[in-house]
C-alpha cells in the first residue's frame, strides 16, 4: 500500500516512452513515471493537441511530446531512435495504445463483423504491439539496457468476451506475444510483461460500450466487478505498470498482471 511517507522514486534516472499517453490509462500512468523520478518521459500518440497538453502539463522539463500511429512501422522506429538520439538509452516501453472494438453494436456477433474495419483495429491493436515491441527490444539490446516492456492487455485477453469478437482476438494476440517474446529476450535482461485491466472509465470503454457518461460508466463497473468498495480507475492500472516497470518486480518476466476487481464475464 502506498501512502504520503512511502518513497515514490521507483523509476530514478529512467527513460521511458509511454505509446497512447495523451488520454486514459497512457496519461495517468505517465503522470506517475513523472512522479516516481524518471528522467524522461516521452508520450507518443495520434492526439497531438492533448498530447502535447499532457507533456506540458506533466514538466516541459522532462515529459515531451511526439506524433506516432502505432500501426506504421516506421513511426514507430523513428519514435524509438529520437527517443534514445536525444536522451542515450531507452529503459522503460509502455506499449499502451490501443482503439476498441471495430464494429460498434452492443452485443457483437462473429456474423457482423465488418473485415476492413477489423483489419484496421488488429493493426493498431496486434501490429503496433508488435512494432514497439520489436523497436524497443533493438535500442535496449543495442544500447545494453536491461530494460523493461509493458504492454496494455485487457481481461479480454485471458476469456472470451460474448460481445467483443474482434477487440478479444486483438488483446489474446497480445498475450501470445508477450509471453514469446519475454522468453527470447531474457538472456539480455529485459523483460516483457503485460496489464490487463477490466473496466475503466476512459474514452475508449465509453465510446466502445456506447456509454454517455461517467454514471453509466460507474453502473457498468459495479456490474462488471465482484470487489466493491470503488471504482477501478486509470491511475490503478498506472501504480501497476509502475511495479512492472521498476526493480521491484526485477524477477517477474511473460506475466500477465490483473487489475480488474474481480471481473464477472458476460458483461
Ligand atoms: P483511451 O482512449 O483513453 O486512450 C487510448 C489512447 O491511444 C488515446 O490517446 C488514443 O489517441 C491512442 N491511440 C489510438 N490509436 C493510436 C495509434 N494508432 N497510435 C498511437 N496512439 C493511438 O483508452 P484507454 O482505456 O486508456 O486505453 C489504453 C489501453 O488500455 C488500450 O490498449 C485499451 O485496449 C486498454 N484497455 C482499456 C480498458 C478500459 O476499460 N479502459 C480495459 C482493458 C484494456
Amino acid at each position: 500500500m502506498t501512502d504520503s511517507t512511502t518513497p515514490k522514486n521507483k523509476l530514478q534516472g529512467k527513460v521511458a516512452i509511454v505509446t497512447g499517453g495523451a488520454s486514459g490509462i497512457g496519461e495517468a500512468t505517465a503522470r506517475h513515471f513523472a512522479t516516481h523520478g524518471a528522467r524522461a518521459i516521452v508520450i507518443a500518440d495520434v492526439q497531438d493537441e492533448m498530447g502535447q497538453r499532457v507533456a506540458a502539463s506533466i514538466s516541459p522539463n522532462i515529459c515531451s511530446y511526439i506524433h506516432c500511429d502505432v500501426s506504421d512501422e516506421e513511426q514507430v522506429r523513428t519514435l524509438v531512435d529520437s527517443t534514445v538520439n536525444k536522451y542515450g538509452c531507452l529503459d522503460i516501453m509502455f506499449s499502451n495504445a490501443g482503439i476498441g472494438r471495430a464494429t460498434y453494436a452492443r452485443e457483437q456477433s462473429v456474423l457482423d463483423i465488418d473485415l476492413s474495419a477489423y483489419d484496421k483495429l488488429m493493426a493498431v491493436n496486434a501490429r503496433g504491439m508488435v512494432a514497439c515491441v520489436k523497436h524497443a527490444v533493438k535500442a535496449m539490446v543495442e544500447g545494453h539496457v536491461k530494460g523493461s516492456i509493458i504492454c496494455t492487455a485487457s481481461v479480454s485477453a485471458s476469456v472470451g468476451s460474448y460481445g467483443i469478437v474482434d477487440y478479444t482476438m486483438s488483446k489474446h494476440a497480445v498475450l501470445g506475444l508477450v509471453r514469446s517474446a519475454s522468453l527470447q529476450v531474457g538472456s539480455y535482461g529485459i523483460r516483457v510483461n503485460c496489464v490487463s485491466p477490466g473496466v475503466v472509465g476512459t474514452p475508449l470503454v465509453k465510446d466502445t460500450m456506447r456509454l454517455e457518461n461517467d454514471e453509466e460508466v460507474g453502473k457498468m463497473q459495479e456490474a462488471s466487478s465482484y470487489l466493491k468498495g470503488g471504482l477501478l480507475m486509470p491511475k490503478n492500472v498506472a501504480d501497476a505498470v509502475v511495479f512492472l516497470a521498476s526493480e521491484d518486480s526485477q524477477f517477474v518476466t511473460g506475466h500477465n498482471l490483473v487489475i480488474d476487481a474481480g471481473f464477472k464475464l458476460k458483461v
